[in-house]
């Protein structure tokens, strides 16, 4: 299956809150979209393993995607090495996505910057045909480069380079966000409390999302940076 977009978070939700409402759009425009998580979040204070999972599918059902993989590295402790690399390549080369979306650049929490170098370097990666790969048929797979490669801003927040317009499409944002129902508020929850369970985190994404569109004048934008210019074909295709 070729994807147009294969969005790649370190852990399970962290696509929902850099860039669901994006998905969704871009979904509702016909688009086929896939998500890849590159951890099950199994260090995570609030909910297990097995939660988040449930959660998962949960989350990409409501935002329409057509796939969603999970590659199992270790939470807090994958590196950006040879062997996490190929595994990345293996899913790029069998997807062949355009667009890849992954984690901010910079983030509070330390895979998130961590993944989003793994992951650039892994796109790049993709395209040396000298590297081989196969998946579980022995079938060599072709090289292939996303591309464009943009990061999601999630919890810092960081300066975007473009925005996109995404009203009409936070509601369902916050509907496949809310889907982690450990992760999030939850007044009547006994766990411990944790800097994203806080009544302001959950807010906070859409009053960013709010100030972003207010600054472009639509209601609600999700913000993105990018590795190389951001280029456009004539003036008048920004919005
Ligand atoms: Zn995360």
């Amino acid at each position: 299956m070729k994807l147009d977009i294969l969005a790649i978070g370190a852990h399970p939700d962290d696509v929902e809150l850099g860039c669901g409402a994006t998905i969704a759009k871009e979904v509702a425009n016909g688009k086929k979209v896939g998500i890849l998580d590159l951890t099950r979040g199994e260090l995570g204070t609030r909910g297990t393993a097995e939660t988040r999972k449930t959660e998962a599918a949960d989350a990409a059902e409501i935002l329409g995607v057509s796939v969603r993989e999970n590659l199992g590295f270790a939470d807090a402790f994958f590196v950006n090495d040879k062997s996490h690399q190929l595994e990345i390549i293996k899913i790029l080369r069998k997807y062949q996505p355009e667009i890849v979306l992954c984690n901010a650049i910079d983030d509070r929490h330390i895979d998130h910057g961590k993944g989003s170098k793994l992951v650039s370097d892994a796109c790049f990666l993709s395209g040396l045909i000298k590297i081989e790969t196969a998946l579980e048929d022995g079938v060599l797979q072709n090289q292939w480069r996303p591309k464009h490669v943009y990061h999601y801003i999630q919890w810092k927040n960081l300066e975007p380079d473009f925005v996109v317009d995404v009203s009409g499409f936070i509601e369902k944002k916050m509907d496949a966000v809310l889907a982690y129902k450990t992760q999030f508020y939850d007044a009547t929850s006994k766990a411990p409390e944790t800097p994203i369970s806080s009544k302001n985190f959950t807010d906070s994404i859409i009053y960013r999302a709010r100030d972003l569109g207010r600054l472009i004048g639509v209601e609600h934008a999700e913000g993105f940076n990018v590795e190389r210019y951001a280029a456009v074909s004539s003036l008048f295709d920004l919005k």
